[in-house]
C-alpha cells in the first residue's frame, strides 16, 4: 500500500516522511488528518483528543516541520503534565527525526539530576519537552531561553490544570515571543479552565477534535487482557513471542520491535 503521507498534501520533508514510513505509520489517524493542516499553517490550533489517537505526532509532524536546522536555539517547547508523558513524547520525536541529523530534543523533568540537563541546553537543543516545575526552574536559573520560541504545546493541557500547573504555564508562557503559535490539546475541552487558557493565550484557534468511536484508526482491532500487575512483563513477552510482531508499542516497554 502506497504511504499516504507520501502523497497527501501535507507539505512535509522528505526526512519526516521516510521516518513516518520506517514507523509503519500508513495513513493518518482522524486527529492528524484534521489538526496537521492547520498547525503546518502556522494557526493556532486547540484539539480534543485522548491518550492513543496519535495526537504526540499531530503536533509532532508540524513542530519539526517550523524548526530551522540552522540554529541551534529552543525554537518548540512542549509541555506535559508528568515525566512519564515528557519521555514518551520526546521519544516520539526522536522516532520521527530519525532522519533530521542535526535535530537535538530534550525531554526535561523533575527527579532527573539538574546537572545534567543543563550540559544539553548549553549545546543546543531545538526542541524541549517539559514538565512545568522544571521549565520554570531552568528559566529562573537562566539555563534555558525561550526568546527565540515559534511554537508553544500544551499537551494533556486539563491534566497540568488539574495538577496545579496553571501559575507554572502563565509564566512559561509570558517568557515566549508574542507572534509565537499556540497549540493545545486537552481530553476535555468544554472545561471553562481550559478555554479561559485558550482564550488569554491564543489568538483565533482552530477547533479540531475526534469522535470517541475514532480513537484508534479502523483497521484495528482492540482487545485487551487482565493480568496481575506484578505478571504484567511476562505476559507481554509472552505475546510478543506468540504473535512475533513486525512491529509493537507498549506503555510499559516505550518501543519494542
Ligand atoms: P499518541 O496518541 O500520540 O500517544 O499515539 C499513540 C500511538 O499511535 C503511538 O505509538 C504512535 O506512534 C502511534 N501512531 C501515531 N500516528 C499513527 C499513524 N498515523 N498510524 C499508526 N500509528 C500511529
Amino acid at each position: 500500500m502506497e504511504n499516504f503521507f507520501r502523497f497527501s498534501t501535507f507539505p512535509i520533508s522528505p526526512e519526516i516522511i521516510k521516518a513516518i514510513e520506517d514507523m509503519g505509520f500508513e495513513e493518518p489517524t482522524p486527529i492528524q488528518a484534521q489538526a496537521i493542516p492547520p498547525i503546518l499553517e502556522g494557526k493556532d490550533v486547540t484539539g480534543q483528543a485522548q491518550t492513543g489517537t496519535g495526537k504526540t505526532a499531530a503536533f509532532g509532524i508540524p513542530a519539526l516541520h517550523t524548526v530551522d536546522l540552522t540554529s541551534t536555539k529552543t525554537q518548540v517547547i512542549v509541555l506535559s503534565p508528568t515525566r512519564e508523558l515528557a519521555i514518551q513524547t520526546a521519544e516520539e520525536f526522536n522516532r520521527l527525526s530519525k532522519y533530521m541529523k542535526k535535530l537535538h530534543v530534550l525531554p526535561v523533568y523533575g527527579g532527573q539530576p539538574i546537572e545534567r540537563q543543563f550540559r544539553a541546553l548549553r549545546v543546543g537543543v531545538q526542541i524541549v519537552v517539559g514538565t512545568p516545575g522544571r521549565v520554570l526552574d531552568h528559566l529562573d536559573r537562566g539555563t534555558l531561553s525561550l526568546k527565540d520560541v515559534k511554537m508553544v504545546v500544551l499537551d494533556e493541557a486539563d491534566q497540568m490544570l488539574d495538577m496545579g500547573f496553571r501559575e507554572d504555564i502563565e509564566k512559561i508562557i509570558a517568557d515566549t515571543p508574542k507572534d509565537r503559535q499556540t497549540v493545545l490539546f486537552s481530553a476535555t475541552i468544554p472545561a471553562p479552565p481550559i478555554k479561559e487558557i485558550s482564550r488569554r493565550f491564543q489568538n483565533k484557534p482552530e477547533f479540531v477534535r475526534v469522535q470517541h468511536r475514532e480513537l484508534t484508526v479502523p483497521q484495528i482491532e482492540q482487545l485487551y487482557l487482565e493480568v496481575r500487575n506484578r505478571e504484567k512483563n511476562e505476559v507481554l513477552c509472552r505475546i510478543l513471542e506468540m504473535y512475533d510482531p513486525e512491529l509493537a508499542w507498549s506503555s510499559a516497554t516505550p518501543s519494542v520491535r
